[in-house]
């Protein structure tokens, strides 16, 4: 993005920002680009949690993490097998490193677009006044529109404690102060089965308490069970049907007991269980915004009931990816700044793109086959697994596929599946498929790289 201005008629909108995370600094930048009076509010680190706890450190440990595992496979590619072993120092150092350049990216991007950044914790006094905590004191300022983009933290029952060093929240996790040789992942969604492919590839063993019968429940089955072979093979142990109920630590050792009498001992435990919203402290009543379970309701603008009052991100309770929040933020500024009324694209949630950074890499978008199947919706699927890929062959990792749903009618891409290596990066083109209602025709005569793993996309849209 520029640094240049755009000049607006409506240069005195006093926007006020609660939250520095992706939702909140992407509308702190765009608002102020098209002539709003930005302030942004951040009572930890300007970037959120997404930088500090979440997408940054999470990935970097399983960049790390999937280096040595690499280094497990490179025999079949005429090198020697060599252990590798993890400096526990080294590695923080480089997560702090990342987010550390992230961070004054950031930092830099606001400034020069003029944005006034505060650091200290805001809650509302009314409508339109916010009262902000500093260190030096209290500071009250007033808002024509105010942006509640407060984020989430990881949900903790209470028949857990975490300590910090051996009962861990995913907080705790980067990295562990003693580093795990055995560890209990409790929960199965997309954030517990990215701690075990992280943790697993650095060599502790690994259990999975899985609630249901399938990890990853609210995905593709087929998708889900190439995951769960991936686990069995790697000797991660997998409890299907079991809850926790309560998670003790003794000395070094942590038990962790399931509802059905199963009890799983490892030397750390870990929660992802989902996360619960930040609202409990911004007093939103005083403003008369309602909240569902601590989720701001919003209408398609990223309203709450309150017209001038916005959320975005996680607090939105829509969908908790990084991703996601940055649109919605780029959405709310665009409506603050009325530029809704001249061009304006509704977010589709049902079209955003994700990932699992496992291994094999796992990304959708779109239409799924079973969604489409459960409401009877006629679709074309098709499906290339990646091991008539040259380039993954070159790659010696040839395990995955690539499926593309689409209507068999017009040939219109609805969405899509891939599993193996860079499936993160790959899934753009049929996201980019989706958001433009092309073709499977359009991807076919595309002109792709040889040898590429993009060439299965091509084979697939055939
Ligand atoms: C382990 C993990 C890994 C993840 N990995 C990915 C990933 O790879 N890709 C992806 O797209 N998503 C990922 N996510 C989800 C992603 O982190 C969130 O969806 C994203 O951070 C939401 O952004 P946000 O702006 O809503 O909130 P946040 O990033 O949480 O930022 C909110 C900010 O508001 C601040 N704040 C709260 N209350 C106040 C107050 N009263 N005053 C001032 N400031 C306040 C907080 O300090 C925080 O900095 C992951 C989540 C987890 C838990």
């Amino acid at each position: 993005m520029g640094s240049r201005r755009v000049a607006s008629s409506v240069v005195s909108t006093r926007f006020v920002i609660i939250g520095g995370g992706p939702a909140g600094n992407t509308a702190a930048t765009y608002a102020a680009r098209l002539g709003a009076q930005v302030t942004l509010i951040e009572r930890d680190v300007i970037g959120g949690a997404a930088h500090l706890w979440d997408c940054i450190p999470s990935k970097t440990m399983i960049a790390t993490g999937g280096a040595m595992s690499f280094t497990r496979r490179i025999q079949g590619m005429g090198l020697e097998h060599q252990d590798a072993e993890v400096d526990n120092v080294a590695l923080q150092d480089r997560i702090e490193d990342i987010q550390g350049r992230l961070q004054s990216n950031t930092i830099r991007l606001l400034e020069s677009q003029g944005v006034r950044m505060i650091m200290g914790s805001a809650r509302f006094i009314g409508p339109n006044l916010i009262e902000v905590a500093t260190a030096d004191g209290a500071e009250q300022i007033e808002a024509d529109a105010v942006l509640v983009a407060s984020g989430s933290r990881p949900r903790i029952p209470d028949w857990c404690h975490p300590d910090g060093e051996r009962i861990l929240t995913t907080r705790d996790c980067y990295p562990p102060k003693v580093f795990p040789t055995s560890m209990t992942v409790v929960g199965s969604g997309v954030t517990g089965v990215e701690f075990v492919h992280m943790f697993s590839s650095f060599g502790a063993s690994v259990s999975l308490v899985v609630s249901r019968q399938q990890v990853l429940p609210s995905k593709d089955p087929e998708v889900a069970a190439v995951l769960e072979d991936d686990f069995l093979r790697r000797g991660v142990r997998l409890l299907k049907g079991a809850r926790a109920v309560s998670i003790e630590r003794n000395g070094d050792e942590v038990t962790v007991s399931c509802d059905d009498g199963r009890v799983v001992r490892s030397s750390h435990a870990v929660l992802a269980i989902g996360s619960v919203p930040n609202t409990d402290h911004l007093r939103l009543e005083l403003a008369g915004v309602h909240t569902d379970n601590g989720y701001v309701n919003i209408n398609r603008h990223c309203q709450s009931n309150v017209a001038h009052i916005y959320a975005a991100g996680d607090v939105s309770g829509k969908l908790p990816l990084s991703s996601v929040a940055s649109m919605q933020g780029r959405k709310v500024a665009e409506h603050v700044m009325g530029l809704h009324k001249v061009v304006h694209r509704h977010l589709d949630y049902d079209k955003a793109a994700s990932a699992i950074f496992t291994e094999p890499e796992i990304a959708d978008v779109g239409l799924a086959e079973a969604d489409a199947f459960a409401v009877g919706r006629k679709i074309r699927v098709t499906k290339v697994p990646f091991s008539s890929n040259p380039k993954a062959l070159i790659n010696n990792d040839a395990s995955g596929f690539v499926k593309i749903v689409s209507d068999p009618a017009t040939g219109v891409v609805l969405g899509g599946s891939i599993v193996g290596r860079h499936a993160a990066e790959l899934i753009s083109v049929i996201a980019l498929a989706v958001t433009a209602n092309l073709t499977v025709s359009d991807i076919v005569e595309s002109l792709l790289v040889h040898p590429a793993l993009s060439e299965s996309l091509a084979e697939a849209a055939e």
